[in-house]
């Protein structure tokens, strides 16, 4: 997946362009920028790319899902339903702005359940936030549904499927609001740098006002600008963002190429009868950024996970036993351990998760491998490594 993979010239040249100009912020000193405006050619193509309305882009893929949330007016005390199957970032930013978020199951799709989501919803519920894991998405269509039935926003966080797609639309582009991470691991990479999406134009006006501090961004005069609202910094740099300018343009070579390493290992794997793999909802692409599949038992999959690493076969991830995915390990969230006092709704809204069901989940993410696909393998090192897998696990089940 890690764009950090195919990093060259065209990277170089890009932030080239904003080092000569010494111009390192996004707005203003129009003078001085020579017809530079990284942020805002990103900003573009990423709109022209993914077929929606507004793109701003951020910090990070977590500032993406704050400002996300808080552009549409979500606050203190709101409900934000999320998978238990998640990065940590999905929570962090609930919490960011005082919302309360309320994990729910994931199914064989390994993100959100829609028939979980339903049980869920309470008269606070304002979001629903599906996490589009390792490369592919929730059953967006019955999520929609569930929206617009009891009048909540579906915010796609898609920071592991860019490039995916459903029914013909970019994964992003599908829910009220998407967003993307532009970390040093992801698909694309601008160092560290993130993206919201949107066809609202409310939510992107409030979003790039709300993300420099409630700047309005009207004139060219920053002192002249006025405040309409509290604001925070969660902008990115012209030098994060020249590299997405030259990333993005190898998006769809980058996909080309996963689909080819995943296309060889999945089908070394069919060949393997206790083998199985994750649903992809119809209509929908993976961006094929790591290939997921379940074995017969938790018991297995966890031996399975371990031998495959010690036979050399590494970046593959058995999430139930990791510390940063999966619920299990998410004790400070449990506890709600912070540093300081967290707002009161925190403390009062969040539900026991430690008495929480979540056998569901477990039944899935207890039983998933998922490999990441590298986009610096030959085709002769993949056909190796699935060769390799295959005996492996025909050996062990
Ligand atoms: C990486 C990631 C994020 C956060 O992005 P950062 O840019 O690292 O802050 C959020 N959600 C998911 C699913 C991610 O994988």
């Amino acid at each position: 997946m890690p764009g950090f993979e195919l990093f060259g010239d065209k990277e170089k040249a890009e932030v080239e362009k904003v080092l000569d100009t010494g111009v390192l912020m996004r707005y203003g000193f129009d003078g001085m920028r020579n017809g530079q405006w990284k942020a805002k050619e990103l900003e573009a193509t990423l709109a022209n790319r993914m077929g929606v309305g507004h793109v701003h882009l951020l910090s990070s893929g977590t500032a993406a899902l704050t400002v996300a949330l808080a552009s549409a007016g979500i606050g203190a005390g709101d409900e934000v339903i999320m998978p238990t199957f998640t990065f940590v970032a999905s929570f962090e930013s609930i919490l960011a702005i005082g919302a309360i978020p309320v994990l729910v199951d994931v199914d064989d799709t390994l993100t959100l359940d829609p028939w979980a989501v339903e049980q869920a919803i309470t008269d606070k519920t304002k979001v629903v936030m599906p996490v589009h894991m390792c490369g592919s998405m929730a059953d967006l269509g019955a999520l929609q549904a569930i929206c617009q039935k009891h009048k909540l926003l579906l915010l796609e966080d898609a920071c592991q499927a860019i490039g995916g797609s459903y029914n013909g639309k970019s994964l992003g582009s599908i829910g009220d609001l998407g967003c993307f991470s532009f970390d040093y691991v992801k698909t694309i990479t601008c160092g560290e740098g993130g993206a919201m999406i949107t066809n609202n134009k409310t939510y992107y006006e409030n979003a790039h006002k709300y993300s420099d501090h409630g700047h309005d961004h009207i004139g060219n005069d920053r002192g002249a600008e006025q405040h309409p609202f509290l604001g925070y910094n969660f902008r990115i740099s012209e030098l994060n963002a020249a590299v997405g300018c030259a990333q993005i343009t190898r998006l769809d070579e980058f996909i080309e190429i996963q689909k080819k390493h995943y296309t060889i290992l999945r089908k070394a794997l069919t060949k393997v009868p206790q083998v199985t793999f994750r649903r992809v909802p119809e209509g929908g692409v993976e961006n094929y950024s790591f290939l997921n599949f379940f074995l017969p038992t938790q018991e297995i999959t966890r031996k399975a996970h371990k031998i495959l690493d010690e036979n050399g076969i590494d970046a593959c991830f058995y999430w139930f036993d990791n510390n940063w995915h999966y619920y299990r390990k998410w004790q400070h969230l449990t506890n709600l351990e912070s540093l300081g006092k967290l707002p009161l709704e925190v403390g009062q809204g969040l539900p026991d998760y430690s008495k929480t069901d979540f056998s569901r989940s477990d039944h899935w993410v207890g039983r998933t491998i998922s490999c990441l696909i590298k986009l610096s393998w030959t085709e002769e090192e993949a056909e190796k490594r699935a060769q390799k897998m295959a005996s492996i696990l025909q050996e062990l089940l």
